[in-house]
């Protein structure tokens, strides 16, 4: 199944990603992640995406476009795949869909109230090593400022600043109205209500994609 999962800065869809990942075997294609770790090797793309990432602007789309079409032509990704953070404008809706293998099943949007969210970014660190989200206020890592699965440090991202945030939602807010009408008018929207636990929200999303799941089985046996 191919999967869109989108929402506000820290509505938990990183976290979701993984789990998803983990339980249904799609790969997590997270552009936010893919450009991280370009900033950190000091690519070229890199070196022009940080600057914008620190104001909490979006990265041009031909260097997110550039990283998903390589990510979504690798093998595992032919039966399925899961994204996090793209598209994130209408332009980038159309880029994935003239991919090959780009028209998504389902658009999963995870709604968070924004006061919520401020709260949860400003507490959240992020594991320099593999990308894993950690907020010390819910659960303590075993050691202190090291990622609890592989080790790694433990950093506030630049962006996660309370005046950069505040950028962020600024621009999800004017592109996700769009995004949310143009999938709703494909029907392959979903809202999920991003309140509550980790496990809440996870169940949540889960029941979506098996209905969607059996939904696509029974179409097929009809076939
Ligand atoms: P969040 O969803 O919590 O804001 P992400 O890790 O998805 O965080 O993205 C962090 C930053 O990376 C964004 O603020 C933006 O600058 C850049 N970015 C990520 N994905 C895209 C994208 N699809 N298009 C443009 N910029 C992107």
């Amino acid at each position: 199944m191919r999967i869109i999962l989108f929402g506000p800065p820290g509505s938990g869809k990183g976290t979701q990603g993984d789990l998803i990942a983990s339980r249904y075997g799609y790969p997590k294609i997270s552009t936010g992640d893919l450009l991280r770790r370009a900033v950190q090797e000091k690519t070229a793309f890199g070196k022009k995406a940080e600057v914008l990432m620190n104001q909490g602007k979006l990265v041009s789309d031909d260097i997110v476009e550039g990283l998903v079409r390589e990510r979504i032509a690798s093998p595992d990704a032919r039966s399925g795949y899961l994204l996090d953070g793209f598209p994130r404008n209408l332009a980038q809706v159309h880029i994935l869909e003239a991919m090959d293998g780009g028209r998504p099943e389902v658009a999963i949007e995870v709604d968070v109230d924004s006061r919520i969210l401020t709260e949860r970014m400003q507490n959240r660190l992020t594991c320099r090593s593999c990308g894993a989200i950690v907020n010390p206020n819910l659960k303590k890592p075993r050691v202190e400022g090291r990622c609890g699965i592989c080790g790694g440090e433990l950093y506030q991202r630049p962006d996660d600043r309370p005046e950069v945030i505040a950028e962020r939602f600024k621009v999800y807010k004017e592109q996700s109205e769009k995004i949310k009408a143009y999938y709703k008018a494909k029907s392959v929207y979903r809202r999920v209500d991003g309140s509550g636990s980790v496990e809440q929200v996870f169940a949540r999303i889960s029941e979506i994609l098996e209905r969607e799941q059996a939904g696509r089985e029974a179409d097929q046996r009809q076939r």
